[in-house]
């Protein structure tokens, strides 16, 4: 049951597009946008541990369908006369790539559908996509907006706040903060990318045409990663919680910052079918490009073959008891882990339920069908700050799978750092 799918992550294929604004000068190229998710446990209350199958009952999730992927496009600028294909389409081209979804079954779904899938909380189609939009130009109001609404499609906006009218780098291509409230009305997801869309490792500020120091940088990097995200929040009256990082570079201090200014996810340009388990810090989007129309002929087929549909059968969760509790922080690396699985129906005779531990591979679980209870005593300090648990087992012939998140306070202390100094 381990190979559900595979994924070649297609890191050599890197491309760099530009999503500038022609219509002002000071806009530089821009290579496609990354962004990074932190997927933000929901602060249960902790469970002692010995209270387990009586104690603190943890709200139940809804059973999940793990197999689900999702692919993520990302376009630019919508127009009749493409002359910059690495940030352009034609309207025709994009109507039918949304038709192309329809017909091969793809469903489009919001991105807070997305993210609530990959919490455990909502269940999503076995082949889902999400369009977003960048750098919040003009045409992706007037044009490609009345061709999603022609699909009843969703949509999540990428804008850094400069580039929006009337900001620093905006100009005659650019969307205005009252149009974004209009899409706002219609259910549209604004999110962010930043406030004057420069490579964030670089410590330089292109606004004021100035190198920083180090202390700058930083007071820099926060208006860009945190400062932006509140101008967001307090001019549309939104949650900003995605976060696509400009050209697609980053580092792990640019994620730290980021995660801590509450972003739940952070998405990249390396294009590939995201699955429960992908890293939320670098989920990566297919950006589409009229010059390469092959990026979503490959994004449709990756998914349609390795999307095989939903495996695991859907069950009504009624509580699932766990030690440590969903959204749990602990201390001790060597957790016993335990759940009480009989929300998860009878488990058929002579099967076994199945543990498998992020950082540790399938476990050697025991099972008690008295108590309903699989339990696993960790032998190997648990190195991520996030332990992810899935407990999987056979009920009425059918799988039935559930899982569940805890943190572990100084996960890896002891361990070499992580080289996450930002490059100078
Ligand atoms: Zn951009």
């Amino acid at each position: 049951m381990l190979t559900r799918f595979a994924i070649i992550p297609l890191l050599l294929t890197l491309s760099f597009s530009a999503c500038k604004k022609p219509a002002t000068a000071a806009n530089n190229n821009s290579a496609p946008n990354t962004t990074l998710a932190f997927s933000t446990a929901p602060g249960a209350t902790a469970t002692p541990a010995a209270a387990i199958p009586a104690a603190t009952p943890v709200p139940a999730k809804p059973v999940i369908d793990q197999n689900a992927q999702v692919v993520i496009f990302g376009y630019h600028r919508f127009v009749n006369n493409v002359r910059r294909p690495d940030t352009e389409i034609t309207p025709q081209a994009f109507e039918a790539q949304m038709q192309e979804l329809k017909n091969k079954g793809i469903a489009v779904i919001p991105m807070q559908d997305f993210l609530a899938w990959r919490r455990g909380e909502k269940a999503i189609p076995a082949k889902s996509a999400v369009i977003t939009f960048d750098d919040g130009w003009k045409s992706q109001h007037e044009v490609a907006w009345p061709i999603l609404k022609k699909f009843n499609y969703p949509v999540t906006l990428f804008i850094y706040t400069e580039g929006i009218k009337p900001g620093h780098f905006s100009g005659g291509e650019s969307m205005s903060w009252d149009q974004l409230a209009e899409m706002r009305d219609a259910g549209i997801d604004i999110q962010g990318h930043t406030a004057t869309h420069q490579d964030l490792r670089r410590p330089y500020d292109k606004v004021a045409k100035k190198k920083l120091s180090p202390p700058e940088y930083e007071q820099w990097l926060e208006n860009e990663v945190v400062g932006s995200k509140q101008t967001i929040e307090q001019k549309l009256g939104v949650k900003v919680n995605c976060f696509a990082v400009p050209y697609g570079f980053y580092n792990d201090h640019i994620k730290d910052v980021a995660m801590k200014a509450g972003y739940e996810a952070l998405f990249t340009v390396y294009g590939q079918p995201i699955t429960v388990r992908t890293p939320m810090n670098s989920v990566g989007r297919y950006l589409i490009e009229a010059n390469k129309p092959k990026t979503f002929a490959d994004a449709v087929s990756a998914i349609a073959t390795t999307a095989s549909g939903p495996v695991v059968a859907e069950v009504s969760a009624s509580g699932l008891q766990t030690q440590p509790a969903d959204g749990e922080t602990i201390k001790n690396p060597l957790p016993l882990i335990r759940a009480n699985i009989s929300s998860l129906g009878t488990i058929d005779p002579g099967t076994t339920p199945e543990m498998r531990v992020s950082g540790l591979g399938k476990v050697d679980a025991s099972f008690d069908p008295k108590t309903s209870m699989v339990a696993y005593q960790v032998t190997q300090r648990l190195k991520d700050k996030t332990c992810t648990v899935i407990v999987s087992a056979k009920s009425g012939g059918k799988k039935v799978e559930t899982h569940w998140t805890f943190k572990i306070e100084d996960a890896g202390a002891g361990a070499a750092p992580p080289a996450a100094t930002p490059k100078k």
